[in-house]
């Protein structure tokens, strides 16, 4: 299998979801792995790759890509995989990378398999694992053609440094009239303090038990007490009582920080899949019966304003001690 690897990089960063794609390919890979970085002044992000496992990084440096714009990255995607013959092409969701994907799969004629959480070898084949049916079963995917493109869920890989290096391998490619044709007239960052949702070890999420948006207060205090991101759930987003991008679940993020916890949250199944897989999950919830208690490590039955407000001064007593 060669294997190709889409590195999604972000001020200067490569990002968290492309390592741990990276990671994955390297324990799938029984040749060389390839990552493939996109960009301008991109270069030096490729050493940083050889420690997750690429074994070669192939590098299209050019101001022409320096906004985070699909179609150009699809020409020069095109090129490199043709050029090179790898059969596997992987890409971590985003929204650029689900661009990309989609466009490369339709420039190859390729099968894109999209939401996968695990990839496996069976038999000699690779093989996909995609949940249905709002996420209750795991079904398995394959490709009846090569290349095998794959887009994998956000969390669904940690990224593992294994110290390795990777050879640098600079490569050009023609890029089409058409691909240069849209230009990015402006892009805005949300700003926000603390690690963001995805790479967060700690994520305190609220839900609707609390009560009303200026409880998330409450929230924040013990997230940021313990050095951790804030996560919501959707009946609460919906309500506008916190920003979409905080949310957890089938629809929004799924997270897999060390500790999870669950504020006033019922534990739907659609806000399960989104954080089932965190080390540790702790529930506050007035209801003993909620389904939340189902799955949690440590369940605390009582009301989210009375024991928020002591936990946070208690993490807050024991750090300052
Ligand atoms: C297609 C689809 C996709 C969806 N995607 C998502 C998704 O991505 N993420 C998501 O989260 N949901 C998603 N949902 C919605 C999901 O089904 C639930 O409706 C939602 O997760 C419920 O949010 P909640 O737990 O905040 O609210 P509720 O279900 O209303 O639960 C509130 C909980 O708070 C407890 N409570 C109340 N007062 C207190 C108090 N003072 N102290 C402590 N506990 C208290 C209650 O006992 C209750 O268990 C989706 C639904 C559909 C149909």
């Amino acid at each position: 299998m060669s294997i190709l690897v889409f590195l999604e990089h972000h001020e200067g960063e490569l990002q968290k979801g492309s390592l741990g794609v990276l990671s994955k390919a390297a324990s799938l890979c029984d040749s060389d792995l390839a990552g493939v970085l996109l960009g301008s002044g991109v270069k030096e992000l490729a050493s940083e790759a050889g420690k997750f496992g690429a074994a070669k990084v192939y590098v299209f440096d050019d101001p022409r890509l320096e906004a985070p714009l699909p179609q150009p990255r699809v020409d020069a995607l095109e090129h490199l995989v043709r050029d090179q013959g790898f059969d596997t092409v992987l890409f971590a969701a985003s929204v650029l990378a689900a661009d990309v994907a989609a466009a490369l799969a339709a420039r190859l004629d390729a099968g894109l398999n999209w939401d996968l959480v695990d990839l496996v070898r069976e038999d000699g084949k690779l093989v996909g694992k995609r949940p249905a049916l709002s996420d209750s079963v795991y079904v398995d995917v394959g490709w009846t053609s090569e290349p095998r493109l794959a887009l994998i869920r956000s969390g669904s890989f940690d990224a593992a440094a294994t110290g390795g290096s990777a050879e640098v391998v600079e490569f050009q490619s023609e890029l089409q009239d058409f691909s240069l044709a849209a230009t990015m007239v402006e892009q805005a960052h949300e700003e926000q303090e603390g690690p963001s949702i995805e790479d967060a070890d700690v994520v305190i999420a609220g839900g609707r038990g609390l009560g009303g948006p200026e409880s998330f207060n409450l929230v924040e205090d013990l997230a940021k007490a313990l050095g951790g991101a804030v996560g919501a759930t959707r009946a609460v987003v919906d309500a506008g009582w916190y920003p979409y991008a905080a949310q957890v679940g089938q629809t929004g993020r799924t997270v897999s920080p060390k500790l999870y916890i669950a504020c006033g949250i019922s534990g739907a199944i659609q806000h399960k899949v989104g954080m089932q897989s965190s080390g540790v999950i702790v529930a506050i919830n007035k209801d003993s019966n909620a389904p939340i208690f189902e799955y949690s490590d440590l369940g605390v039955v009582g009301d989210v304003h009375a024991i928020l407000p002591k936990l946070t001064e208690l993490v807050r007593s024991r750090k300052g001690g």
